[in-house]
């Protein structure tokens, strides 16, 4: 089975998606937890290239090439080889945010979007879309009071770059593409404890796939 988590900055995806694999694995599924952009040495490549700001000059339409070039290798040399060996693949974000971030929110063309789908899936379609949806006011200041206990976890960039009114339409836009795949994602509530928000994930994921 292949599982992506998306969601807005801060929403707890990482931490949800680990306590997922450790659920499975303690029922004697294996899995696999990847993220993106990244998840293979040449697409990490691409994340570090695009996360330090190199590619901003190039426009938002060449970033989501980049996104998608980034993608086919996780998709070719990683997510597909574990699927077809029948482990199960959990992403920390996949094609969804490309449409969110730098489609519906960035203002790249839906048609470019659609086309790198294709191209970058290569059939790879996820079998669930776990959404933590919350407000973006909330999330940061959870980040804030995360760094601030372990001085270390610092809010992500995106947070000091951009304005709460496009956390709030990034929040609106995964919402929108839920409601328009309703087969293949479920929202979770993000504002629950960490371990109801984990009950909650691990709820849907055994509805979803009890034989
Ligand atoms: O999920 P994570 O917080 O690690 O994502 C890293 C950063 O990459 C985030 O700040 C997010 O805004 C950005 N990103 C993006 N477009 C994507 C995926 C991630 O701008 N398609």
């Amino acid at each position: 089975k292949f599982i992506t988590f998306e969601g807005g900055e801060g929403v707890g995806k990482s931490t949800q998606i680990k306590r997922l694999v450790a659920n499975l694995i303690k029922r004697e599924i294996e899995a696999v937890r990847t993220r993106e952009p990244g998840g293979t040495p040449r697409a990490e490549a691409i994340r570090s290239f695009l996360l330090q700001g190199k590619s901003e000059q190039w426009g938002p339409s060449a970033e989501a090439i980049l996104f998608a070039a980034a993608r086919l290798d996780h998709v070719n040399s990683m997510i597909k080889p574990n699927l077809e060996s029948d482990k199960w693949v959990l992403s920390d974000r996949f094609c969804d945010s490309t449409r969110a971030y730098q489609g519906l929110t960035g203002g790249v063309p839906d048609e470019l979007i659609d086309a790198l789908e294709t191209l970058a899936l290569n059939g790879a379609t996820p079998d669930l879309t776990i959404l933590i949806d919350m407000d973006p006011e909330l999330a940061f200041e959870r980040v804030r009071k995360r760094a601030a206990e372990d001085g270390l976890n610092l809010p992500p960039d995106r947070y000091e770059k951009e304005n709460i009114e496009w956390h709030r339409r990034l929040r609106r836009n995964f919402l929108d593409i839920s409601r328009s795949n309703p087969e293949r994602f479920v929202v979770v509530d993000g504002t629950q404890s960490v371990s109801d928000m984990e009950s909650d994930i691990w709820a849907k994921v055994s509805e979803r796939f009890s034989e």
